[in-house]
Order: structure tokens, then sequence, then C-alpha cells
């Protein structure tokens, strides 16, 4: 025999034993896992509890795409203000969302009460397994308790949303592109502005309604046709009085007499511009 074959044909040896003893080692593995999967009950019971609940999962992925026409937009760009202006402009469907997402949460809490509760269950120490396959329970065990975890059900619950913007500066030499994704709890929390910030605005035009003809007479008559900062009054001095809102509208201020005062126009145009 050839010398210099001795050395390549040794090595062709040991690459098939290698990869047969792996083989054996991978089909030994599986035999193991179908083992557990035949044998164990916590698998069994999580496998049933998996059919016995309809999940009927809620996923929405929400995408906002702009594109920008400055880099000092591109930098300077609020994403919770469009993120909650999303939300507001789309308010009645993600409210519907969320209110599904929340029930099929608890659907799967209980779900997962149920699995823990599977998982935490004693089990009869007698119980022999196999020699074959493991050496003693508790071998058994760690092979179990990764198969149930594999086996239970993921929560994939979710109502997403994603603010996506670019910008392409002139001639297209530089793009710039960003985005900030808001997860459920995100969305709940921002649902939960946007009721506010509609709430204030509800608020804010009743109270504007409010302002009658009557009520700013009233007003006026009360402060004797005078402006309460600088005195002016329309008839002596010409000037045009006003109704104001002394703790603004805006901040929580009411239409009431007590929260109004006369003023003029300068003196108005004065207290705004503060
Ligand atoms: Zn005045």
């Amino acid at each position: 025999m050839n010398i210099e074959l001795i050395f390549p044909i040794l090595l062709l040896i040991i690459v098939v034993i290698y990869i047969f003893l792996s083989l054996i080692i991978e089909l030994y593995k599986k035999a193991r896992i179908d083992y557990v999967m035949k044998s164990s009950k916590k698998i069994k019971k999580i496998v049933d509890l998996n059919n016995e609940i309809d999940f009927d999962f809620i996923v929405e992925e929400m995408t906002f795409k702009e594109r920008l026409n400055s880099k000092t937009q591109f930098d300077n760009y609020d994403y919770y203000k469009h993120a909650l202006n999303y939300v507001d402009e789309n308010y009645d469907i993600i409210r519907k969302y969320i209110k599904v997402l929340d029930d099929r949460n608890n659907i799967f809490f209980d779900y997962y009460k149920q699995y823990k509760k599977i998982m935490n269950s004693k089990r009869n120490k007698t119980i022999e397994c196999n020699r074959f396959y493991f050496r003693n329970i508790e071998k058994y065990e760690l092979y179990e308790n990764a198969l149930c975890e594999k086996v239970r059900t993921k929560n994939i619950n979710k109502v997403n949303l994603t603010i996506m913007i670019d910008y392409r500066s002139n001639m297209g030499r530089n793009y710039y592109s960003d985005f900030r994704y808001y997860n459920s709890d995100d969305m709940v929390e921002l649902l939960e502005d946007a009721r506010v910030v509609r709430k204030n605005k509800e608020r804010a035009s009743y109270q504007r309604s409010l302002m009658s003809m009557s009520l700013r007479y009233d007003v006026l008559k009360r402060d004797n046709y005078k402006c309460c900062i600088c005195g002016a009054s329309a008839r002596m001095d010409g000037v045009k009085l006003e109704v104001d809102h002394i703790k603004p509208i805006s901040k929580g201020g009411k239409t009431v007499l007590n929260n109004l005062q006369t003023l003029c126009m300068d003196c108005n145009r004065g207290k705004s511009n503060k």
C-alpha cells in the first residue's frame, strides 16, 4: 500500500466515524424527546389545555409614515405628538382594539395560571422512567420542563403602532430614516392621553358656549363698563371693551361671573401675550 495514502484514508475514516456518532447521538436525543412527549402527564395536560381554550389572538400592527422636508424637521421630530395625533384620529377603532386586547389578555392570563398550576403540580416520585433514556427522574424532568415550555401557547396579543419618518436631502445624496415603536402598553397609555385631550377639548367648547349675551352684559355692568386693569371706559375713552376669562378656559377656567372681567382690547392683548 502506498504510504502517502495512509493519512488521507485515516482522515476519511475519522470523518465517517464522527458523522456516524453524531447521527447516533441525534437519533438518541430525538428518541428521548419522543419518549418524554409520549410519557409525560404534564405535557398531555398542557396540550389538552391548549385545545380547550379559544385564544383567538388579536394582532394589530399599525404604521404611520411621514416623509419630511428638511433635516431639521427630521432631527426635531416629536414622535409622541404624532403618535397621540394618530391615536386621536383613529380613536374609536383603537379603543375597540384595546378593549378586545384586554379581553384576550385576560383569557391568556387565566391560561397561564392554569399552565403554572400544571407545572407546579407534584409528581408521583414512584413513577419509574425508562432507564434506556434517562438515568433518573431529575434528568427526565429537565427534558420535560423544556418541552412544556415549548408546547405552551405564547401570548401574541398585540396592538402596536410604528411611527416611521424619513428624509431625503436635495438630489437624493443623503437618506435618513428612523422610527419609534409603541407596544400594547404604550398604546393603552396613548389612548388614555387622547381621551384626556378629547375631554378637555369638549370641556373648553362647552365653557365657550356658556358665554351668552346676557352674561356678557352682567359682567360689563358689574365692572361699570370700565377696563379692570387700566380703568378706560368705552364712553369716555372710546376703547373697545371685552369680557375676559381671569383663569383661561384652556387652564380649566369656567365661564362664570366671578371668573370673568372687563378688559379693554389693549389690556386683553397684553394679558394673553404673557
Ligand atoms: Zn385696559
